[in-house]
């Protein structure tokens, strides 16, 4: 994978946000590979689509590319809050892809994609809405928190500016390939639960201790559920189905 950016890319465009966002596009359009099924390239969509960028031609997966210089942050500005947050809550949400730039070497640092199937409300934060005085009032963004997404819905693509193969990229991105067929509910869930199992790191838990130390927030988050208990044992199964963790029996898991 060619992680230079062109700057012809973005001939005829002054203003440096435009051609930014021009060079990143391009880049993106030329070098990126679906990492939902083998298609060595994704289109990009008409102008006027209002939350996706590129399509795969393939399997139809959505991606949103956003491009930002300087290292990869924690809270990654996304666009407008209201139509991202209906999506994320009837689990249409597009594909992100973040890259970072240097943007003294036009080069592609680090591109990291959070399938959509991982964008859960609770990552999605309100930004503070624009002052009246603002050009676009009611326009309201929002940022996609990557710390409250688990290690297994942040795929690097690149890292530290050196490209991860694609196969490697496509197997993480497969593991939970699933979701995508799920309801709302059922991926907030397994979402949640896999987020509980990484807190706890690679090591032996009881069921009981995860009860201890997540039930109250699981029940929480999920207000309608009055059986949160048995719906955390049938969640810790499908984790196991995916090599998630094991059991080993008695009540007590092994996350791997
Ligand atoms: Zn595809």
């Amino acid at each position: 994978m060619d992680l230079g950016l062109e700057v012809c890319w973005a001939a005829g465009y002054r203003s440096p946000s435009q051609r930014a966002r021009r060079i990143t596009e391009a880049w993106f359009g030329r070098r990126m590979y679906c990492a939902a099924c083998p298609s060595p390239r994704l289109a990009p969509t008409p102008g006027s689509t209002k939350v996706v960028d590129f399509i795969c031609p393939q399997c139809g997966a959505e991606y949103q590319l956003k491009a930002n210089k300087g290292a990869m942050g924690r809270r990654l500005r996304d666009a407008a809050y209201c139509p991202m947050m209906e999506r994320a809550q009837a689990n249409l949400s597009p594909h992100f892809a973040f890259l970072a730039y240097d943007a003294q070497a036009w080069r592609v640092q680090a591109l990291l994609l959070v399938p959509g199937h991982f964008i859960t409300p609770d990552v999605i934060q309100q930004c503070k809405p624009l002052s009246a005085a603002a050009r676009r009032a009611e326009w309201v963004g929002c940022f996609i928190l990557t710390d409250n997404i688990p290690a297994d819905g942040r795929v690097a693509v690149v890292e530290a500016g050196l490209a991860l193969p694609p196969d490697t990229v496509r197997l993480q991105w497969r593991r939970f390939a699933h979701l995508v067929h799920a309801s709302a509910d059922e991926r907030g869930w397994t979402v949640d639960v896999l987020r509980c199992v990484r807190a706890l790191g690679p090591e032996l838990f009881t069921l009981r201790e995860f009860y201890r130390r997540f039930e109250e927030q699981l029940a929480a988050q999920h207000p309608d559920n009055r059986n949160v208990r048995p719906t955390i044992r049938q969640q810790l199964q499908v984790l196991r189905d995916r090599g998630v963790v094991r059991f080993l029996g008695r009540g007590r898991y092994l996350a791997e």
